[in-house]
């Protein structure tokens, strides 16, 4: 076994795509969903399928005592951690500064930020040495937009990911002598459901965005759990404290 891996939002999309290809690797892997209990379970047995171990919680990351929860979970039936990858976060509505409301602003940064910060915690807590830990790894899945900055968009989403490039940072330097490497992952434009969150219609926002990338494609999710998973991987065992653009070039 590769080791015991939490990603988070596990259940659709990016999450998905990360859970598949750890339980394809060897990894006993937690699918954390919120409210897609049937696509974690999906994702769970996709992995079984191919002789893997998987486990599907369900749980809020936005709120303290289901993350505690859930690492407590994952203790007791996967064992010890040796990885997480923070990756449950949402979009916000397409509108400007001037219009957003601090429930709005709130609430993304409840899961995109605060969630980020106290899975990382509760990762750390079982995986530095420092703590009595054997080390790990830990990817925080940040956006192309933490560069871009969402402007029309959703600046207050783009801001969460600023905020998570920073934590990848600080937090790496904090335990890089405890055995942890910590880094992110910045995707681009990922074919997944979060775009139709932002109320416009689909196609049109993603034709819209394949004429400004580089490559004139809309990136897979495959291809970014690719990248999640060399940087967990030994293969990456320099690497701490940085992000990675997975972005067609943009
Ligand atoms: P997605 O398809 O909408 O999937 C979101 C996942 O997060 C689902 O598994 C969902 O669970 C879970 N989730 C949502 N709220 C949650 C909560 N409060 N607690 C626990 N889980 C929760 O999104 P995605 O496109 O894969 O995005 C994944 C990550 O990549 C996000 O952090 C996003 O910001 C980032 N990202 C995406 C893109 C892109 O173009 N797709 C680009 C840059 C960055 P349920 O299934 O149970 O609802």
């Amino acid at each position: 076994m590769t080791g015991v891996m939490v990603v988070t939002g596990g259940s659709r999309g990016i999450g998905a795509a990360i859970a598949r290809l750890a339980g394809r690797q060897g990894y006993a892997v937690c699918v954390n969903y919120r409210r897609h209990q049937d696509a974690a379970a999906e994702v769970v047995q996709s992995i079984e399928d191919s002789g893997g171990k998987a486990l599907a919680v369900g749980a809020d990351m936005a709120e303290e005592a289901d993350v505690k929860r859930l690492f407590r979970i994952v203790d007791q039936d996967l064992g010890p951690l040796t990885a997480l990858v923070n990756n449950a976060g949402i979009v916000s509505a397409k509108g400007r500064v001037d219009e957003m409301t601090a429930e709005r602003i709130n609430a993304i940064f409840a899961l995109n930020v605060t969630g980020y910060f106290l899975c990382a915690r509760e990762a750390v807590l079982r995986m530095s040495t420092k703590h009595g830990g054997s080390g790990g790894g830990i990817v925080n899945i940040s956006s192309a937009a933490a560069r871009l900055g969402g402007a029309g968009d959703y600046v207050d989403y783009a801001a969460t990911k600023g905020a998570i490039d920073t934590l990848t940072v600080g937090l790496s330097r904090e335990v890089a002598e405890e055995g942890i490497r910590v880094n992110g992952v910045r995707p681009g434009v990922i074919e997944t459901d979060i775009h139709a969150d932002t109320g416009q219609d689909l196609d049109e926002r993603l034709e819209a965005f394949r004429t400004v990338i580089p490559m004139r494609r809309i990136g897979q999710p495959e291809e970014v759990a690719e990248a999640v998973l060399w940087l967990l991987s030994d293969s990456a065992s320099y690497v701490t404290g940085t992000t990675l653009d997975v972005t067609g070039g943009r």
